[in-house]
């Protein structure tokens, strides 16, 4: 029986492709054979949409019912609400019911681990659950940091804003020492680079030199192009849609390097069990 490892997709920055890198990861990640859950954490259901359910406000159940059913302590069935898309990966959806939950949460018990006790009644059926946060640092965004082992950054290398990455390092280290004690950086992602400016190397030294060697920064890093833009409207991932082009072969080894690290993970953490 496989328990999943939480990766929460967070940025308060909108617009740093976090969505499109929980669906191609996901579907990434499904091409290797993994169990893969997608979990929309954004009201605006932009990774509902991307993985064809093009009217999420007609879905009949939400991650907001999910969590209604924590809050209320009602019974959630297996499999409950969960979609399915045909590349291979599973959706708890969202709409825009989901931002009247930030309002409930604030007199719910345990208000920051609504989300970790729903995820709780399905990570056994995943090897991989990844959250795509909404652009905030609200209780949201707090739920799902608190429900996850770790969390990958993608940044947009053009727009890289030293105050936003310090506050969701603060935002993130707060859970850590507050909530959930396991929560670590994976990694910054380099998104949208454009090849032509050919920056990107100077920005991740950067950010390897402020901080000090601690944030890894993903080898891989995600090129623009106008095909991934065109992707999000298409209900299909990029290996569907562009498959041979540069953004569907990052993706691909951005799933090989995440698979990597959580091998050795796994493996670290089997030592210490010995
Ligand atoms: P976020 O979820 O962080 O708001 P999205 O994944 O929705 O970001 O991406 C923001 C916009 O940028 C979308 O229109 C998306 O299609 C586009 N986009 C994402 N990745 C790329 C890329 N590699 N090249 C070009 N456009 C991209
Ligand atoms: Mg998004």
């Amino acid at each position: 029986m496989s328990k999943a490892e939480i990766t929460a997709i967070c940025n308060q920055k909108g617009g740093t492709a976090k969505t499109t890198t929980a669906v191609n990861l996901g579907v990434g990640l499904a091409d290797e054979g993994k169990k893969v859950l997608i979990v929309d954490m954004d009201p605006q259901a932009s990774a509902t949409i991307c993985l064809g359910f093009p009217r999420p406000d007609f879905l009949e159940k939400t991650v907001a019912d999910m969590m209604d059913k924590v809050i209320l302590d009602e019974p959630i069935a297996s499999k409950e609400g969960i979609l399915h898309h045909d590349e291979g990966v599973d959706l708890m959806p969202s709409n825009i019911s989901l931002s009247g939950m930030e309002v409930s949460l604030v007199n719910a018990m345990s208000r920051e681990s609504v989300l970790r006790q729903y995820l709780d009644t399905v990570k056994r059926d995943y090897d991989h659950i990844l959250i795509d946060c909404s652009p905030s640092l609200g209780m949201l965004t707090v739920n799902a940091l608190a429900a996850a082992d770790n969390v990958i950054v993608p940044v947009q290398a053009q727009y890289l804003s030293a105050k936003g990455l310090e506050q969701l390092l603060g935002t993130v280290n707060k859970v850590k020492k507050q909530i959930n004690p396991k929560l670590k950086i994976e990694g910054i992602l380099l998104t949208m680079v454009d090849s032509r400016t050919n920056n990107s190397r100077e920005i991740a030294n950067l950010i390897r030199e402020t901080y000090g060697g601690k944030l890894k920064v993903y080898e891989t890093d995600i090129p623009r192009s106008i095909r991934a833009a065109e992707m999000s409207v298409e209900g299909q991932s990029i290996y569907k849609h562009d498959p041979n082009g540069k953004v569907a072969e990052a993706y691909r080894n951005l799933t090989k390097e995440v698979i990597a690290s959580a091998e050795k993970r796994r493996k670290h953490q089997l030592s210490q069990l010995r």
